[in-house]
């Protein structure tokens, strides 16, 4: 299928938008309006994956390629869980680097190796908050021809997230640099506005804005509605910790391919700018907060753009609540209580709006998104649960390995002269 911007441009086929991850105009190209899917869907995540996916790559020159990108890609699975009779976790986090950014960076990472023209090197430059840069880096390390350079705030992710960061080398380089994530976001975009910069190293995007990554984040929608129709609950309501929106936006266009999906609601920490949107109908991004939700410290938040181009009253099509760091603590040790279940910050964002909808007289059963793994956060966690979180292996394998990160000045020049070192 064809792609077109959400300013305009285009239409481009949908590898070339993969390959290129933003739209020339600065606007974010939109995944086409998918056909209905017809029966069977499959059984497992990669069969309805790839049902799910067929349509968007019809005709693409990655079409025949698709079954072994998601084989390659979802070597894990994303299993629904039932924690109370009327709220389940889907767990998103049992790939490399524990946090659900591994489904879209793994598929994102297996269509560029196929679009690479040969012999010539590229760079995957990445900004990172902390999850999306161990994903990126999980994701294309040791692929022959590609290298990843991984900017992140020094002393703004947590100690796990840092350690996986440094901890790949080989092709993967870390660099701790002395600021914000938005100051490693500005750099990031100025390497990229950079013509000769990004000519001289063949530098490719992999931020969130990616087609490559949003669409096949769509699959465990796909999977965990179809699993909940199969097992007689009806059509699933979903609870999604929100940042720049790129998880939930694939939630919607699970829905609107034909999906059994009823309620979609956004669970966002006290960054806010989207349940304030979505309550006034006006958008006020401002600079992030730091909160204990880490990952979804977002103030303007990327993918706002392609809900609002593709639904004329996103009100009408979802909704938005926030929670902020005391109900997060409260939910995790209360959660913990209740189910023995431990959970991460952004899981317990979910988890505090759906039982605020119980509060509020909401009798339906609720699926919230589990978007990392708590051991990913241990040193928020324990401390409330009173008990040592269980590691998972892939995330074990990561920590045994030593791990070092550049510093880096928070300037362009900065990062100019590393990526020549490099
Ligand atoms: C990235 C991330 C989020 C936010 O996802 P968006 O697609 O940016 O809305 C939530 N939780 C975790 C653990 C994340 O890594």
């Amino acid at each position: 299928m064809q792609v077109v911007s959400t300013r305009g441009a285009g239409p481009v086929p949908l590898a070339d938008a993969i390959a290129k991850g933003q739209a020339p105009d600065g606007g974010l190209f939109m995944p086409p309006l998918a056909a209905r899917q017809a029966e069977p869907w499959g059984e497992t995540l990669r069969a309805r994956a790839t049902s799910a996916l067929e349509p968007f790559f019809a005709g693409d020159k990655l079409y025949d390629a698709l079954p072994e990108i998601i084989a390659d890609s979802f070597t894990f699975d994303a299993p629904t869980r039932w924690i109370e009779p009327d709220t389940a976790l889907l767990e998103l986090f049992w790939g490399p680097t524990a946090a659900f950014k591994d489904f879209g960076a793994r598929f994102l990472a297996n269509c560029l190796v196929r679009l690479r023209e040969p012999n010539r090197e590229q760079t995957v430059l990445v900004a990172t908050s902390g999850d999306t840069g161990a994903a990126v880096a999980a994701a294309f390390h040791r692929r022959p021809g590609f290298r990843v350079a991984v900017l992140y705030p020094d002393g703004r992710v947590s100690p796990r997230q840092a350690h996986q960061l440094g901890a790949f080398g080989d092709n993967v380089t870390a660099y701790r640099v002395a600021g914000s994530f938005d100051d490693c976001q500005a750099m990031v975009k100025a390497a990229f506005a950079d013509d000769a910069l990004s000519e001289e190293h063949g530098l490719v995007s992999a931020n969130s804005i990616s087609l490559g990554r949003l669409l096949p984040q769509m699959s465990y929608y796909v999977h965990a509605s179809l699993t909940a129709v199969a097992a007689g609950r009806g059509a699933a309501n979903f609870v999604v910790p929100t940042g720049n929106l790129g998880n939930a936006l694939a939630c919607l266009l699970a829905r609107e391919a034909g999906l059994p999906i009823g309620d979609v609601v956004l669970a966002t920490n006290s960054n806010r700018v989207l349940p304030d949107f979505l309550s006034t109908g006006r958008y006020e991004p401002t600079t992030s907060l730091a909160t204990l939700a880490n990952a979804m410290d977002v103030g303007a938040p990327s993918n706002l753009e392609r809900l609002r181009d593709r639904f004329s009253t996103p009100a009408e099509v979802v909704r938005a609540d926030w929670v902020d760091d005391d109900d997060i603590r409260a939910t995790i040790r209360r959660t913990y209580a209740q189910t023995d279940e431990v959970v991460c910050p952004h899981t317990a964002c979910g988890l505090a709006v759906r039982e605020r909808l119980r509060d509020a007289g909401d009798e339906q059963a609720w699926i919230v998104a589990a978007t990392a793994h708590p051991a990913k956060f241990a040193e928020v966690v324990e401390p409330l649960v009173g008990a040592p979180t269980a590691i998972p292996p892939a995330l074990a394998a990561l920590l045994a390995r030593p791990s070092h990160a550049w510093p880096l000045a928070p300037s362009t020049d900065a990062l100019r002269i590393a990526l020549r070192q490099a």
